[in-house]
């Protein structure tokens, strides 16, 4: 694992005056955030408000202007493959698993900047641990599972490459609820073991109920932030996005 020092609670990420887009046309503008030390943090907001492309701006994936400091580390000059090596890892919309290839290789795929073999196969029985499904599936093809399976999985190749932060793209898009219960069950466990997350949904809800903070975002502008319980109950909030 990459030992970024710090404490529990001592801010992860922080980000200033963000702005990013494609080509010439901009997305995200002026975005500051900050997340600390194993928490999880709900980004939430309507489809295209620009979540998606923040968290490819994090990940290097597209250029952006601003500051993105990730413990003690500098990341606006890296590339997506050393930002991932500093610990930041993204779970993507949709999965993008290896279809063709088994649960285990999928797994060992999340590790491949890694050289402890030992340590990789303890973690691969951590992740089926984690998710028994995984465990029971092992040698079944990614691309055959069911969709919660295929999230398990991706969530699990997420982890074996020990991040220090897991940003994940909408969780729960498709999913049923006795699933997406059982997901943000992990969450949990995997923040009681010092993972950060950054859980960026269109269900509100669910973020802002599993989640110790939350920032809400419109049109590529971050709106409110605040602890989770205050924006779930907050007006403007319940009215936008609860239907309340
Ligand atoms: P969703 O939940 O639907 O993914 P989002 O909040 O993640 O929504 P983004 O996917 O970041 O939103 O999209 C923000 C804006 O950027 C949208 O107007 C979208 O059309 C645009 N956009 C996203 N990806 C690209 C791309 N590759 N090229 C051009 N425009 C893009």
């Amino acid at each position: 694992m990459n030992d970024i020092p710090g404490r529990p609670g001592a801010p992860l990420l922080s980000v200033t005056g963000l702005s990013a887009g494609y080509g010439e046309m901009p997305v995200l503008r002026d975005v500051s955030l900050e997340v600390n030390r194993a928490e999880i943090v709900a980004l939430v907001g309507s489809n295209g408000a620009g979540k998606t492309t923040l968290l490819r701006a994090l990940s290097r994936i597209i250029p952006c202007t601003g500051r993105i400091v990730f413990g003690e580390l500098d990341l606006m000059p890296m590339t997506p493959d050393e930002a991932f090596g500093a610990g930041l890892v993204q779970v993507p919309e949709g999965r993008q698993l290896f279809d063709r290839m088994t649960v285990e290789d999928n797994l060992l795929m999340g590790a491949y900047r890694r050289t402890d073999k030992a340590a990789i196969a303890q973690d691969m029985e951590r992740m089926y641990g984690l998710f028994p499904r995984l465990g029971e599936r092992r040698r079944q093809l990614a691309g055959s599972m069911s969709g919660g399976e295929q999230q398990m999985c991706a969530m699990a190749r997420g982890l074996m490459a020990r991040p220090q932060l897991l940003m994940i793209d909408e969780m729960s898009l498709g999913l049923a609820p006795v699933v997406v219960e059982q997901l943000m069950q992990v969450l949990a466990t995997i923040r009681g073991e010092g993972v950060t997350v950054l859980l960026v949904e269109q269900d509100v809800h669910l973020a802002l109920s599993g989640a110790d903070r939350g920032y809400v975002m419109e049109t590529g502008t971050i709106v409110q932030g605040g602890p989770a319980g205050e924006l779930i109950d907050d007006p403007g909030v319940r009215k936008a996005y609860l239907g309340l």
